[in-house]
């Protein structure tokens, strides 16, 4: 059996227009708060497993470099994930393995940091990462929509430690009670990890659905560059949900960090 705990790396201003796409603004602020000026405050949910042979993190938020060019999203509370790490009774240099949902910034951004002596350094020099191969091949050749969602500096180091463990299954158990899968959605190519956990099957979906509010088959994010793509993965994620009775984490929900199904 797995353990686990959420590990808090900050929060960010997102458009509430964008986070909900098509639709209206009536419906989804009864779900998911909106401030003055229309913004949203999403949160960075990372998740640690770990049992007696692995320690695991599922995403390292957005790091602590590179802020100067994000300041549209006015982060705040960021945490820097190896600080949390040792605050939960591990060492970076420990964690066995890094699955990162997607390469976009708010995902990844933590996978690398500057030293005092302004180095750019792999956080975690002993983890195999895992991200889909698809994934990869965008953030090499990005489409004009997500090109300024993945920044060279967060992935580069990693792949060039040969750390980077790029994933083409659909199916992976990377040990007993712990499996990955491959989504389509928000963008390609995403990791979804599933493990059994004391209290029962858990699921890190990363941003295939990132807040509760999300839950609703066509509530889909305008930043998706593929809906279709996105409403089909939902409707399997669910039904992964429903069949393993399982627990979902939302990775950026900042009031809501987990629901077990069935939930009202
Ligand atoms: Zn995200």
């Amino acid at each position: 059996m797995w353990q686990y705990k959420v590990l808090v790396t900050g929060f960010f201003h997102a458009d509430g227009g964008a986070m909900f796409g098509a639709i209206p603004k009536k419906a989804w602020s009864r779900k998911y708060p909106a401030d003055e000026e229309n913004c949203c405050i999403l949160a960075m949910n990372c998740l640690l497993v770990w049992n007696e042979e692995k320690i695991i993190l599922l995403d390292t938020g957005v790091g602590t470099k590179g802020f100067e060019k994000l300041s549209y999203y006015r982060f705040y509370d960021t945490r820097d994930i190896a600080g949390l790490v040792r605050e939960s009774g591990f060492e970076p240099e420990q964690v066995t393995d890094v699955i990162l949902s997607h390469l976009h910034f708010d995902h990844c951004g933590g996978c690398t940091y500057f030293d005092k002596a302004g180095n750019l350094k792999v956080t975690f020099p002993n983890a195999k990462h895992w991200v889909g191969q698809r994934q990869w091949d965008n953030y090499l050749h990005p489409n004009g929509l997500e090109k300024d969602s993945f920044r060279p500096a967060d992935m580069w180091p990693v792949a060039e430690a040969g750390l980077l463990q790029l994933a083409e299954f659909n199916y992976f158990e990377l040990a007993e009670g712990f499996q990955l899968f491959l989504y389509k959605g928000h963008t390609t190519g995403q990791l979804v990890t599933v493990f059994d956990s004391d209290e029962g099957n858990c699921i890190f979906a990363g941003d295939v659905i990132p807040t509760k509010a999300h839950l609703s088959d066509d509530w889909i994010s305008a930043y998706d560059t593929h809906p279709l793509n996105s409403l089909a993965a939902k409707i399997r994620l669910k039904k992964k949900m429903r069949e393993n009775r399982a627990r979902l984490f939302f990775y950026h929900d900042t009031y809501c960090q987990s629901m077990k199904y069935p939930s009202k």
